[in-house]
Order: C-alpha cells, then structure tokens, then sequence
C-alpha cells in the first residue's frame, strides 16, 4: 500500500517546489490549536501559521460552527444584483475597526486577486478622473505583493519572477526606509513624485514579509504617506500578511499618523479557514467611480466573491481577533519575542535581530555573503524538523510567525530551536557557488 505522501507524489504538484528533489511531502490529517498532527501521529508545532494565515489555532470550534451552520442556510450565492448577510456584517464590522477613512469593500478571492483589485482601482480612479497618463506605481525593491501578473508586477524582480520580467509593466522601485536610510529614502521618493505618470504607491506597512521579515518604523511611513498624498498619489497598505494582530495593533496602518487610500486583506481574515481576500478604499476612490456611464464602473469580480462560507468564518474569526483574550495572547507573544531578543542579540552567529508583535525574525551570520538559495536553509528548514517544529527559513533568515494561541511552553520549544540554529551557524562551513534548489 503506498503511503498518502506516494499517491501525492504520483499526481500532485506543489508550490514553490522542485519536484524533482524535494523530499516527499508530510501529510498532515489533523490540526488542533498550534498543531499538525501527520499520518503517522507525528505532532509538528506550526511555527508560522502555515504560511502566515492561522491566527487562532487550526481546526477552532467555534469557527467551525459558524463555517458548519453557514453552509446548512446559504453556501453561495453571485454577489452582482445580489447581496446576502455575512457579507455585509463583515463589511460593517471591518470598516468599523480599518483606519476611519476607509468606506467601501470589495470581495476577492486571495492575497494576489486583493493587490490586483487594489492596482486597477488606482489606475481606473486616474482613468475616469481624465489623466490617463497617470499609470504607474511606486514600489519598495524587496517587496512582494503576489503572484498574479499585476502583483508580480509590482513585487520585486527577484529570482521567483525572472522568467516572467520582461511581461511585468514597468513600475518604479525604491529602498525600504529600514533605520539608518530613511532620509536617503525620502530623497528617492520625493525624486520620483516629480515624475506625473506616479498613480500609486504599494507597500508591505511595517513588515515586508517574503524580503525575509524586514522592518522599518511607522514614523518614516507615515512620512512618505503624507507626501506621496501631498503629490496626489494614491497609497496602497498591503495588509495581507501585517493584517489582524500580527504587529501588535489589529493592523500595522492603526500605528501611522497618515491613513491609506485603500487596503488590501487576506492571510488572516478568515482566521486561516477558507480563501478569501478584501480590498478596502476611502470615499474619494469609489466616488470617481460612480456616474450615469456605466463604463465608468470597476468590471473585475470573480465567482465566488463575497462567498458567504468564507464570509462567516472571517466573522467568527475577527470575534475571537477583537475578544480581550486575544488581545493580551498577542501581548504575551510580543514580550516573549522581546526577552528571547534580548538574549541572543550581539551573539557570535547572529547577524541581527527584529521583533515587531507577534513576528520575530533572527538573521543568522554565516560569515559569507549568504543569499535565499543558501545550503544553510536546509539545514535550518530540517532541525527544526527534527524537533517537530514547522519553520520555512528564508535562506539565513528564520523567522517566528505563531498562531495566537501557542502558549509559553510551545514558544519555549521555538526559542531552543533557534538557539541550536546558532550552534549549526557557528559550526557551517560555507561552500561558495554551490548551485542550489528552489523550495520557498
Ligand atoms: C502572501 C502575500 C500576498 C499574496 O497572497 P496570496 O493569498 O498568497 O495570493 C500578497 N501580499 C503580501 C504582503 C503577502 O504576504
């Protein structure tokens, strides 16, 4: 009898995998809070929420109700000339808590479908105000912002995109403010507000997830907020990953003293459920949208928009998300990442640090100009294995990105994996030019 994992192999084809040499997939059958329970009864501690979208432990009981009951009364139902009441509970519950300018939702499908949204509301804003001319986007050189055309576009034009570059439009890069850089980033971004093809500017607030967890203040964004505004440039938070928690406050823009022109969700706004994305906008985005014209209306809609599944289990979940439990799990996180930071930074082996809420991110010194493609990798990606742990290193860089519920003890296991990390860095050997395989 072949295994679960032979039969995917027989017929699958993963992500962000070389199928080639990859070692065969874990099946996972089970989930229950911060854990995947395999075929074999192995428990592995999900470190990083399978992929950033779990915020309250998988398998909840209380989303499942909600998921369970919700597919007994309306499972789905076209959402043009047709409306239904998760969609719109979400709806009001959402734009109550977003920064206050924000006044329309609009449904999609993920991640990338709620960047692309974003992007053709800034370029059709330009285009029915009559500066057509208006179409390009300013974006930060290490960014990643999905893998639809549209967002690739917009992303970094890094290794994952290389085959697709000479498809992607033309889009203007600048530096992530990282601390130390921010007035040479002001002066390349003030430099391109003089350019009158800048539409929009499209950031990761805060955190820029996929460069390897890199993290800037909220003073220099909002800075850059104000200005890009003050030049009639339309600012795009993607929230994706930063939404719901993961900062600390709800959402990395709640820390700004500018508001974004429009917002983009998805990862945890089902709690980790099912797929689903959101683009929010303030009031002057959606009204140069209204008109007796009817091509003046945004013609992008998939499907399953505003699926009424998806719908009800981001309710359940943004309930748990406002409850005070979740409020002071994200606190003991926080303080947790905080200590374990204070003790490893300035060590042998550690290149650097950086915490902000509940992400911890430990850049490793491998003594070598190591990239994303490093051995090094590998080695982490299986110690952590080894101790049942799910991490995805991002090349040297390791990173914490818990489900809120992981208590003390679970995170004290985090915290002995990323110590013997230290140990296998101290003892690496680099072998420069080693050619290497693409996993994430
Ligand atoms: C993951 C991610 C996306 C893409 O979301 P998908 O649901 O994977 O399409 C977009 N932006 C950011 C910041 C992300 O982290």
């Amino acid at each position: 009898m072949p295994t679960l994992s032979e039969r995917d192999h027989a017929v699958l084809w993963h992500p962000y995998t070389q199928m080639q040499t990859a070692p065969l997939p874990i099946a996972i059958t089970r989930g229950e809070g911060s854990w995947l329970v395999a075929e074999d009864g192995t428990r592995y501690l999900d470190a990083i929420s399978s992929w950033w979208v779990n915020l309250h432990g998988h398998a909840h009981p209380h989303i499942a109700a909600r998921v369970s009951e919700q597919l007994r009364t309306l499972e789905h139902v076209l959402f043009a000339g047709f409306t239904h009441p998760t969609a719109v509970e979400l709806a009001e519950q959402l734009l109550e808590i977003l920064p206050e300018n924000q006044a329309r939702a609009f449904y999609s499908d993920n991640g990338s479908t709620a960047v692309e949204v974003a992007l053709k509301m800034v370029l059709q804003y330009f285009h029915n105000l009559g500066q057509p001319t208006r179409r390009t986007f300013i974006c930060f050189k290490n960014s990643y912002h999905g893998d639809t055309f549209g967002a690739m576009a917009v992303s970094s034009r890094g290794a994952f995109t290389e085959p697709f570059w000479p498809l992607l439009f033309d889009v203007k890069f600048i530096d992530v403010p990282v601390p130390g850089r921010e007035a040479e980033v002001l002066a390349q971004l003030d430099a391109l507000l003089q350019n009158p093809e800048v539409a929009g500017f499209i950031f990761e607030p805060l955190v820029l997830g996929t460069a390897g967890m890199v993290m800037y203040e909220p003073v220099i964004l909002s800075e850059m907020l104000h200005r890009c505004q003050a030049a009639g440039v339309l600012c795009i938070a993607d929230e994706v990953m930063t939404g719901f928690g993961r900062t600390g406050p709800l959402f990395a823009s709640s820390l700004l003293t500018a508001q974004p022109d429009l917002m983009c969700f998805s990862k945890g706004l089902t709690g980790g459920t099912l797929a689903m994305g959101l683009t929010t906008c303030a009031a002057p985005v959606y009204e140069a949208f209204l008109s007796d014209d009817k091509m003046r209306a945004l013609f992008h809609g998939h499907s399953y928009t505003a699926n009424p599944v998806a719908c009800a289990a981001a309710l359940a979940s943004l309930e748990l998300t406002r409850a005070e439990e979740c409020t002071e799990q994200r606190r003991r996180i926080a303080a947790a990442h905080a200590a374990f930071r204070a003790e490893i930074e300035g060590q042998p082996g550690i290149r650097a640090v950086r915490h902000r809420g509940t992400i911890l991110a430990v850049e490793y010194d491998p003594g070598e100009g190591t990239s994303y493609f490093s051995r090094l990798r590998d080695a982490f990606y299986q110690l952590a294995l080894d101790h049942h742990v799910v991490l995805r290193p991002l090349g040297n860089v390791v990173y914490l990105l818990p489900p809120y519920c992981t208590t003390d003890a679970e995170m004290a296991l985090l915290y002995t994996v990323l110590r013997q990390m230290r140990e296998v860095v101290l003892d690496f050997v680099p072998a420069p030019n080693l050619p290497h395989i693409l996993h994430d």
